[in-house]
């Protein structure tokens, strides 16, 4: 068991004397959760294959399933990335830092473990002063996918860090709840039309928008399980986002969505199970069963972006069997919302 350190530090000004103890673990080898824009990363030296192999042994992640690099300068994708297209320059100048992934020929210094074994690497700058920091005074990229236990839900809070991974990790950088709340986009450009395979903070609008024409894997939007053999994402093949407890998924016109989660809530309840219903600020008040939460507005995606990973983590301390939870319109933010809420209940989908 590691001693995990707890650091609070500033989120616009982070101070430096912490943020150099965390840069040093980080350059020793060590594993640092830290906050990005998105979620909670949990990062290493991303040269370092040693380094990155303890990421994998943290999480009990897949070693298939390959880590996201984070710079601090725009510049430092040259170093890692090879045959750039013109449009990844584009969206580089408009998006970073941001919550956009770039998939892009890797170079010859990134270490096979950092890619999960593919000739490409997934690289983005984070919008957020304390990774930027963190990563500056490290001198080097930061490999850091969420710092969550392999399949549970990412971490909005550094709560939800220690929850998963304290005494597997050597420190935490504590900077309040994450802004954004799910993760970035990760957008292929190693094929044409550029394809997203993970929904995100950067929407499918926007994207569009810059480049024209832009493809969505299927297994991105799919209602059920999309079956996945050699992969562009391998993370997409894996359990992702999951509760503890069993979820269900109520899609469709919002009255009709209203009266199934009743009729749902009713009839588990009555079967002796616990129930939280994931509700959002327009229908919270027709519910009268059940433990309710309001996802947020359906006026303000960002709002049920942000909450989303808590609110799983809460209902499961609660220590409910069962969740509902109400599917939102699929625009803009809300397509990342559903990718999430689909697979934390597993593709159990109610279409009303
Ligand atoms: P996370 O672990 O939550 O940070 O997720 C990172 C996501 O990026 C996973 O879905 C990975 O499969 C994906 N990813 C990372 N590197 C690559 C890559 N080189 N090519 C394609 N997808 C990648
Ligand atoms: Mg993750």
């Amino acid at each position: 068991m590691k001693k995990t350190i707890i650091i609070k530090v500033s989120k616009e000004n982070p101070e430096p004397d912490k943020i150099r103890i965390a840069a040093d673990i980080i350059r020793r080898g060590g594993l640092v959760a830290f906050p990005t824009e998105t979620v909670y990363g949990l990062g290493a030296d991303a040269l370092n294959p040693d380094a990155v192999k303890e990421i994998y042994a943290a999480k009990m992640r897949p070693p298939d399933n390959p880590i996201i690099v984070h710079i601090a300068r725009k510049e430092d994708v040259y170093k890692l990335a090879v045959d750039i297209p013109k449009s990844g320059e584009k969206l580089i100048d408009i998006f970073w830092p941001g919550p956009l992934t770039l998939v892009l020929k890797a170079s010859n210094i990134v270490p096979r473990v950092t890619t999960g074994g593919l000739d490409t690497i997934a690289i983005r700058m984070p919008k957020h002063e304390v990774a930027l920091a963190l990563i500056r005074e490290a001198g080097r990229p930061i490999a850091a996918p969420s710092a969550n236990l392999a399949g549970r839900p990412s971490p909005t809070l550094a709560e939800h860090v220690l929850q998963d991974l304290f005494g597997r990790i050597d420190a935490i950088l504590d900077a309040g709840p994450t802004n954004i709340g799910v993760e970035s986009t990760v957008l292929d450009l190693s094929c044409n039309p550029p394809q997203i395979l993970r929904p995100g903070g950067v929407t499918y609008e926007d994207l569009k928008a810059v480049l024209g024409e832009v493809s969505i894997h299927p297994a991105a939007v799919a209602k059920s399980e999309v079956h996945i053999e050699r992969t562009r994402s391998p993370g997409m093949k894996y359990k992702h986002y999951a509760p503890k407890a069993e979820m269900l998924v109520v899609e469709g016109e919002l009255k009709s969505v209203i009266m199934k989660v009743r009729e749902l809530a009713k009839y588990y309840i009555e079967a002796g199970k616990k129930v939280g219903i994931l509700a959002t600020d327009e229908s919270m008040k027709e519910y009268n069963l059940g433990i309710v939460k309001s996802m947020g507005s359906r006026n303000n995606l960002a709002s049920v972006a942000r909450n989303l990973f808590k609110l799983l983590r809460e209902l499961d301390n609660e220590g409910v069997d069962l969740i509902i939870a109400e599917g939102l319109p699929q625009e803009n933010l809300g397509l990342a919302v559903m990718n999430r809420l689909r697979k934390a209940a597993s593709y159990n989908i109610i279409n009303v």
